[in-house]
C-alpha cells in the first residue's frame, strides 16, 4: 500500500534501528580509547582546522550513520561545536559552500 510515498529527505532511507544503535555504541567506545583522546589533545577540528581546547571538541561522523557511515577511526574526527552543529543542520549542498567558504578564509 505504498503510494509515491517519497522520504522528505535522503537522511532517512538507510536507517535502521538496530544499525543506528550498533553503530552509535561503537561511537561510544571509541570515545573512551586512547586513539580519541589523542585526536582530541591536538584540538584541531577536522573540518575548520581552527584550534580548540580538547573539552570543545565533539565527535563527529564525517559520514552520519544514518546514511550509512560506520563508527570507524576513518569515519570519526573531531569537530568544533560550530561546524559539528551546522553540519547537522546544513542540507549537504550547504555544508559544502560552508566548508568551501571557510578554506577560502584560510588561503587569504
Ligand atoms: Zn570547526
Amino acid at each position: 500500500m505504498q503510494r509515491n510515498k517519497r522520504p522528505p529527505e535522503p537522511f532517512t532511507i538507510l536507517c535502521d534501528d538496530a544499525y543506528i544503535k550498533r553503530e552509535r555504541q561503537k561511537a561510544r567506545e571509541l570515545r573512551q580509547s586512547e586513539w580519541w583522546k589523542r585526536r582530541c589533545a591536538k584540538g584541531v577540528c577536522y573540518y575548520c582546522n581552527r584550534h580548540f581546547a580538547a573539552s570543545e571538541l565533539t565527535m563527529d561522523h564525517i559520514v552520519p550513520i544514518a546514511r550509512g557511515g560506520k563508527s570507524t577511526k576513518g569515519n570519526l574526527a573531531p569537530a568544533c561545536k560550530e561546524c559539528n552543529t551546522k553540519k547537522k543542520y546544513l542540507l549537504l549542498i550547504e555544508w559544502e559552500e560552508y566548508l568551501a567558504s571557510i578554506s577560502k578564509e584560510k588561503s587569504e
